[in-house]
């Protein structure tokens, strides 16, 4: 029975991803080096539950309930130690997810799965730092995570059947969707989503159509929430070439290879609604977009 999660690291999905454990009934412990980052996390949460709310999706003392289920931490060997599940969801880093691995064997119990939240980075290498390859997983959340619901598991090379059926059951009973996929490059969201997401970059660098253009047809057309420029704003033109270069590295194909205009942007600084610009501008603080002209044909 998994009861006790640790989750580490709280930002934007660590936040989203302690709040759902937390409001199933869950004994959470959310911890991060950063103890700012905790006191955000926990008023974002808070933020979150009070619009539950006023949406009539949660009552005030299912509120009470998810905030008495959560506790903070900064010592993360003392976070692990009587976890059942460990969730991390710190930067997206190599070096420092190998490093967090490596302390979180070392810190908990030898039943204890853990998995990560990486967008990009292989769980078989992540599984490999540790002395427990088996019990290593991907647990992929959606941003934002009490909306989304997907959950995107993935089985390193070495997962042991019995942990993906165990992950599997546990995303059911956040009430979410699992779907179980291999750890090869982008897995499958991002190495389907990126590519899209490229492909329009280099339409707008190619002249074929502006902005919102592109986002419209791609809205209206295909019947997504978001056009794909958009989207890309949203995730931060930084975190999509990232992962482009993932594929791109990973399966050697030059079909993954990153638009020009995204690595010059990326290079400006202009990381879209995180740095105020993007293929749209934004105000600061808000993912209210005002229309850049820049792009216009
Ligand atoms: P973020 O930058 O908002 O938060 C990262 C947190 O990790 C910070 O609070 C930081 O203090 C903490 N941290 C750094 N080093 C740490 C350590 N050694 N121990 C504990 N905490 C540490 O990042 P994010 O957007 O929440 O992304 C987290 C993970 O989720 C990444 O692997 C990312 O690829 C993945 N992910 C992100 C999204 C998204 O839309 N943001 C979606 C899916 C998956």
């Amino acid at each position: 029975m998994l009861k006790n999660i640790t989750i580490v690291g709280a930002g934007t999905m660590g936040n989203g991803i302690a709040h759902v454990f937390a409001q199933n009934g869950f004994k959470v412990i959310l911890a991060d080096i950063n103890a700012t980052q905790l006191e955000r996390a926990i008023a974002t949460i808070t933020k979150n539950l009070d619009r539950q709310i006023a949406k009539q999706t949660l009552s005030e003392v299912q509120k009470q309930d998810t905030l008495n289920n959560l506790t903070t931490a900064t010592d993360i060997a003392f976070a692990a130690s009587a976890a059942d599940l460990i969730v991390e969801a710190a930067t997206e880093n190599t070096d420092l997810k190998l490093k967090i691995f490596k302390q979180l064997d070392e810190a908990a119990p030898q039943h204890t799965i853990l998995a990560s939240n990486t967008s990009s980075i292989s769980i078989t290498k992540i599984a490999a730092a540790t002395n427990r390859p088996d019990k290593v997983i991907g647990m992929h959340f959606m941003n934002p995570v009490p909306v989304m619901k997907l959950v995107e598991i993935i089985n390193g090379y070495a997962t042991a059947k019995e942990v993906t059926d165990a992950i599997v059951n546990l995303s059911k009973q956040l009430g979410k969707v699992p779907c179980t996929v291999n750890d090869y490059p982008g897995f499958i969201a991002n190495k389907i989503l990126m590519p899209m997401i490229n492909e329009a970059i280099c339409s707008l660098y190619e002249g074929i159509a502006g902005v919102e253009e592109i986002d419209t047809i791609m809205k209206l057309g295909m019947a997504h929430p978001m056009g794909p420029l958009q989207l890309a704003d949203f995730i931060g033109l930084d975190v999509c070439l990232s992962i482009l270069n993932v594929l791109y590295n990973g399966y050697g194909n030059t079909k993954y290879a990153p638009c020009p205009l995204l690595v010059n942007m990326v290079a400006a600084g202009k990381l879209g609604v995180k740095s105020g610009e993007g293929f749209y501008q934004y105000t600061s603080g808000s993912k209210e977009l005002v229309v850049s002209n820049r792009f216009k044909q």
